[in-house]
């Protein structure tokens, strides 16, 4: 197993990389096709043999899985070890329907660890940082991906879990935490809270690793200001390991995948086609060096972009943008797509806060979407008067970007309920 700081890894040459995953890989898929007859039937029906796998470049041959192929085989029917060589099951959050539960061996563990103890290096934690992991801890992965990086890279580290905001920050200033770990959507909770507090001037924060749900650049740049750190994003689901599958850098322009564990393919959502690098798709990972639940070729539903550009870090890790949506968090309007992160990319062009919630209903046949949104403090107190002129430009805004007509209500600060974890951005009364 190797360890998590080894810069020969996460610098090696292109050609470097591509050989150790092919030699991952062929030896995957024999390990998956012997021990999964779920999977294996898949490649009998489609075709192919073990054999067939010789490099990286017979990826596309195999056959994809899909979270619906995750709830068919519930509970075992992918688990690749005896249930005796396992120590941990995980699962995931449940944003989008029933929840799937993951296997870990101990080296599984450890490879995840070690992807996040990356993920923590590259944001600048060393073994002197105070680490706080206020991810939800239990089956859900933050919390227990983010405390294993930290013990790995020897942080002092504090497992707050979520919620109990006043302590998280009482915490945060008496033990001088440096890196806070979180969802995006509650280190906004926080910074108000500090905010609110009056502890800015006792917070010691540098870095805050914020991920598991989308935000966008100008949330960013919100929260560097308002918590005076470096906000970097990391990414990963529980299916492929937890956090730490990519990770952001001091260059903040992406996150560097951890490709020599999880190999990224885009393709394209409806033909199921690779794409080139540079080109918008469906997030497609392959797991070659994990051993219980090892996915191969599975279907993550997130939309982002790939790129294999010399990144100032020096990593050679291929790096994938933000996310740009999750083609299961889209959402039809009167037959428009719509993506949420499309509709807090134009409030935050605002100056409103990141606190939103799209309300979708169906009224007469027809669909209406109603975007509820809280004015910032210093907004709610001089700006209650030109309200309906700022609703209505936003509306406007919105008519001309997305294509349909919306209900812009602004509301006064800490209306709308705060998430101790992922946030609850949309309301769709059409499903009820
Ligand atoms: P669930 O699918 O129930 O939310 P998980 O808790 O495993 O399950 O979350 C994984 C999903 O969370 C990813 O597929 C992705 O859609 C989202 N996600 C995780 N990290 C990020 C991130 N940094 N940016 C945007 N979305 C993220
Ligand atoms: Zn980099």
């Amino acid at each position: 197993m190797e360890l998590y700081y080894q810069p020969d890894i996460e610098r090696m040459s292109r050609t470097q990389m591509r050989d150790l995953q092919s030699k991952r890989l062929v030896s995957q898929v024999n390990h998956v096709y012997t021990n999964v007859p779920y999977y294996k039937k898949l490649m009998d029906d489609k075709g192919v043999k073990p054999s067939d796998i010789a490099s990286i470049d017979d990826l596309h041959k195999l056959p994809f899985l899909t979270k619906e192929d995750l709830r068919q085989a519930y509970p075992y029917g992918l688990l690749a070890k005896p249930l005796d060589d396992c120590v941990r099951i995980q699962s995931t959050s449940g944003t989008t329907g029933t929840r799937v539960v993951a296997f870990y061996t101990q080296n599984d563990i450890e490879l995840w660890e070690e992807s996040c103890a990356r993920a923590l290096t590259a944001a600048g934690g060393t073994k002197s940082d105070v680490v706080q992991v206020a991810y939800g801890y239990g089956l859900f992965t933050g919390g227990p991906g983010l405390n294993g990086g930290s013990h790995k890279i020897g942080s002092l580290t504090l497992p707050m879990s979520s919620g109990n905001t006043e302590r998280q920050i009482q915490f945060m200033c008496d033990l001088g935490t440096t890196i806070i770990c979180c969802t995006p959507s509650y280190a906004e909770y926080l910074a108000e809270t500090i905010e609110e507090m009056g502890m800015r001037d006792k917070i010691q924060l540098k870095a805050g690793i914020f991920g598991a749900e989308a935000w966008s650049q100008e949330m960013r740049l919100r929260l560097e200001a308002n918590l005076g750190i470096k906000a970097f994003d990391i990414y990963g689901l529980t299916e492929i390991s937890g956090p730490g599958v990519s990770f952001e850098c001091s260059e903040q322009t992406g996150m560097h995948i951890n490709e020599d564990h999880f190999i990224p393919e885009l393709i394209d959502p409806e033909t199921g086609e690779v794409l080139p690098m540079g080109e918008k798709g469906e997030l497609v990972f392959t797991c070659v060096s994990k051993e219980a639940f090892p996915l191969l070729r599975y279907r993550t539903r997130d939309i982002c972009i790939l790129n294999q550009d010399e990144c100032s870090c020096g990593r050679t890790l291929t790096k994938m943008s933000k996310i740009l949506g999750r083609s299961d968090d889209m959402l039809i309007i009167k037959g428009v797509n719509v993506f949420p992160s499309q509709i807090e990319t134009v409030l935050i062009g605002y100056g409103l806060s990141a606190n939103y919630q799209l309300i979708v209903d169906r009224v007469n046949h027809s669909d209406t979407l109603e975007i509820k949104v809280e004015l910032t403090p210093e907004m709610f107190s001089d700006t209650v008067r030109g309200i309906e002129g700022k609703e209505r430009e936003i509306h406007n805004k919105i008519a001309n970007i997305l294509g349909i007509t919306s209900k812009v209500t602004l509301v006064a600060p800490k209306s709308i309920t705060r998430s101790e974890g992922k946030a609850v951005r949309v309301i769709d009364n059409r499903k009820i």
